[in-house]
């Protein structure tokens, strides 16, 4: 007979269905037996070897994957990297609220107008104001110079105390006024120009119906003077035929140009 532990597919059958013998009863018993113990041997080494993988797989995860997984973590389609590939594909250019970031002049750089000495402005700009304002003169238009250079904390007044006295919100706010760091006056380059002869229009979209505003758009270019936010531009702030910038040397130019 063959030793039935080779076969217990056999056995099994055998003692279940015989019901032989005590012989044939103890051979079946032992047989699935046997097999019982084999069984659970496999499947405790089955386990066994689940248990040492994940181990494994646990040690290796906390203790050597961080290295290579990190640079993967960058390159990966993830928040991170979607935005690092945005910095590149956008420009380099901060902004807020429409308006672009300047930096704070140095104040010691900066030279007071003739016309009004509390009003500073980069030595270039101002000189070619002051042309502007003499020319115009000759012409029977009076200039006369608002708002140049501000800083961050000027504008932060301007921004804040003013949105909050007029109960604005922060974008309707930044229609007319740039939040602190994001006003192009803080370069020295730009300025604000009234009417002498029309005080009332200062600061006002009405400023466009005065000589001055007429001939600064005739002639503010031969000055390399520019308007900043002529209407319907491309950064959304409201028209402002008052506000005009310097843009005569390679400073100011990158200042306003640079990365737009
Ligand atoms: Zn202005």
């Amino acid at each position: 007979m063959k030793p039935n532990f080779y076969e217990p597919m056999d056995d099994i059958p055998v003692a279940q269905r015989d019901g032989l013998g005590q012989t044939g009863e103890r051979k079946g018993l032992r047989g699935w037996r046997r097999w019982l113990l084999w069984f659970f041997v496999g499947l405790l080494s089955a386990i066994a070897g689940l248990v040492v993988s994940w181990l494994t797989y646990q040690g290796a995860e906390t203790a050597t994957l961080p290295i290579p997984f990190e640079p993967m973590l960058v390159s990966s389609p993830g928040p991170g990297a979607s935005s690092m590939v945005n910095a590149e594909s956008t420009p380099s250019r901060s902004s807020l609220l429409g308006h672009l970031a300047y930096e704070e002049a140095d104040a010691s750089e900066l030279v007071a107008l003739t016309l009004n000495e509390a009003i500073l402005m980069q030595p270039e700009a101002a000189d070619r104001f002051e042309a502007m304002v003499t020319a115009a003169a000759g012409d029977g238009v009076y200039l006369t110079p608002i708002s140049g250079f501000r800083t961050v904390s000027d504008q932060q007044y301007l921004f804040f105390e003013i949105k909050a006295e007029r109960g604005q919100t922060a974008s309707t706010r930044a229609e007319v006024s740039a939040p602190p760091g994001y006003s192009e006056h803080h370069t020295g380059y730009a300025i604000d120009i009234g009417d002498a002869d029309q005080p009332d229009t200062h600061l006002s979209v009405d400023f466009e119906d005065t000589d001055a505003f007429q001939w600064l758009a005739d002639n503010a270019p031969r000055y390399n003077f520019e308007l900043s936010f002529p209407e319907g531009n491309e950064q959304g702030v409201q028209y402002e035929p008052w506000h005009w910038r310097f843009v005569g040397n390679s400073e100011s130019l990158e200042t306003f140009y640079k990365d737009r």
